[in-house]
């Protein structure tokens, strides 16, 4: 019945779906691989389908590159032109997210903005790479450190953000001087294609930046040859803890530098003092972008017992009023579909965890009546933390809400996971700030807000959410290494 239902919509997405077809003969709707400057069909010339989640219309036939085509691939710079490239073309490119990604066109533009501000960031930054002159207690010598640029990077992206987690590598691996090759996630390579094609256009060197999109039966192949090859010199990726630990396992025979950012499992604490309407707003913000599809969204809401039922009642009308599920084309949407079948069945298995727990569902707890992959933003009660919500990564519009009674009971509680990305806290006790802001194990902390992403500012985890930090003034040193040059004899 459910599926009935999810066809007919699909036929009448695809009859509606004006902004789809504008896509269909856009240059920038690219499907081969893009390797040395050259447009370029996989060696053996295998394709796979890209589909539009919303719909299941099939988008493209791109080239499945196995690890023979990664092999292929090198070098050099050059940026500012690709950023401006990338605002003159914004509009098409959102459309491009949201046919392949799903999510409603106005956070794919958002995402497009984001993302081209990395390379308008990197460009400036590539001017700042600043060496050192160290006082020597020597008279005869100098001692001098260069920064140099590391080689050949291999950068691996998920589907969640198909442009920015792609730009804020990549602009900081070509502002140093540094070639990429990149692999984009299979549901979403047409993104990634599109911005070789305006890396093309603004100029940059052939065999710069090179793109090799491939099939999940292709990419554990591809992803060895990325990590292992000795001409690769770097392993930038972004994407689950369990595969960032694959390859960081591949990394280590030939010790290259490796930066992972990885799955998180952030927190949302709203003690007693916090400003209740300024804490929904965030919660909405920081849980619902991207459909709860993002690696910094509130996996689990910590509430302090004296605000916890009126948090509850003013998130339940917050979302009741504020989303809106369905395709990412409809103006109207706020909550498009999750990206594939296996993300769906996650989010259900959570919501059956925690309910045969003791769990109780306020508000959405099932699949969409419009089929496919949409599913109802939900709000569960009563969680504890022995729950799988409150466990692993749920990527799915699902916030489980649990009480707690002290400051030290929800910093355990947010301090007991082995991962920290993000966390979040509303409060308007000063000396409570500061103390939880220094006490949560997390590389992001957001105070009294919920949307923390920005060039000027360090990205990154820790525990086992990841290496290193993407974005600001310190995204570069993943991709440059520091010579010590001890010029002597004087
Ligand atoms: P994923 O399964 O790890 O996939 C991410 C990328 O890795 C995709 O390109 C995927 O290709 C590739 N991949 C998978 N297995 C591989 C292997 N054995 N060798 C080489 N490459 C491999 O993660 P996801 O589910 O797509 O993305 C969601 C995860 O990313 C979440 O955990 C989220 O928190 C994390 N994330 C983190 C950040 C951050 O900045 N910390 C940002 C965004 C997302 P295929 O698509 O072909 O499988």
């Amino acid at each position: 019945m459910l599926r009935r239902g999810f066809w007919a919509m699909r036929a009448a997405h695809q009859s509606q779906n004006a902004a789809y077809s504008s896509l269909a003969g856009s240059a920038l709707l690219r499907s081969q691989a893009y390797v040395g400057g050259r447009w370029v069909e996989a060696d053996g010339g295998g394709v796979f389908a890209v589909q539009e989640p919303a719909s299941g219309q099939r988008l493209a036939e791109v080239a499945d590159c196995g690890p023979r085509d990664a092999k292929a691939a090198e070098r050099s710079n050059l940026l500012r032109k690709w950023y401006d490239l990338m605002m003159k073309n914004k509009d098409e490119l959102a459309k491009l997210i949201t046919a392949e990604n799903g999510k409603p066109l106005n956070e794919a533009l958002g995402e497009i903005v984001y993302a081209a501000s990395f390379l308008e960031w990197f460009s400036e930054e590539a001017r700042r790479v600043y060496g050192d002159v160290v006082p020597t207690p020597s008279p005869n010598r100098r001692i001098l450190i260069l920064k140099q640029p590391i080689g050949v990077a291999s950068i691996i992206t998920p589907w969640n953000f198909p442009s920015a987690m792609l730009t804020r590598k990549a602009g900081a691996a070509l502002a140093v001087g540094c070639t990429v090759v990149v692999k984009p996630a299979e549901d979403t390579p047409l993104s990634a294609l599109a911005l070789a094609e305006l890396a093309d256009q603004a100029g940059i060197p052939a065999g710069v930046f090179n793109v090799i999109p491939s099939s999940k039966s292709n990419t554990p192949a591809v992803g060895e040859v990325l990590c292992t090859d000795p001409l690769v010199a770097a392993i930038s990726f972004t994407g689950s803890t369990a595969t960032g630990k694959i390859l960081l396992r591949h990394a280590s025979d030939t010790v290259k530098k490796a930066s992972m950012e990885l799955g998180g499992l952030a927190p949302f604490i709203v003690f007693d003092s916090a400003d209740l309407d300024l804490a929904v707003a965030g919660a909405m913000a920081s849980k619902f972008r991207n459909t709860g599809q993002t690696c910094v969204c509130a996996n689990q809401f910590l509430v302090q017992e004296g605000i916890h039922d009126a948090f509850v009642e003013k998130m339940v009308k917050a979302m009741h009023k504020d989303l809106r599920v369905g395709s990412g084309f409809d103006e109207q949407t706020t909550q498009g579909p999750l990206i594939n079948e296996r993300a769906v069945e996650k989010v259900e298995n959570q919501i059956s965890d925690a309910v045969s727990r003791g769990a109780c569902i306020v508000t959405g707890g099932k699949r969409h009546s419009l089929g496919g992959t949409f599913f109802e933003p939900t709000l569960l009660s009563n969680v504890t933390t022995d729950m799988l919500c409150t466990q692993e990564e749920t990527f799915g519009p699902l916030a489980p809400v649990l009480k707690f009674r002290t400051e030290e009971e929800a910093v355990a509680i947010a301090n007991a996971a082995n991962v920290g990305l993000a966390g979040y806290f509303y409060s308007r006790d000063h000396a409570q700030i500061w103390r939880v802001a220094e006490q949560l194990e997390v590389g992001i902390v957001g105070v009294n807000e919920g949307m923390l992403s920005t060039p000027e500012a360090p990205f990154g985890g820790v525990k086992q959410s990841g290496l290193g930090r993407e974005g600001s003034k310190y995204g570069i040193d993943d991709f440059l290494e520091i010579k010590y040059v001890c010029f002597g004899g004087l």
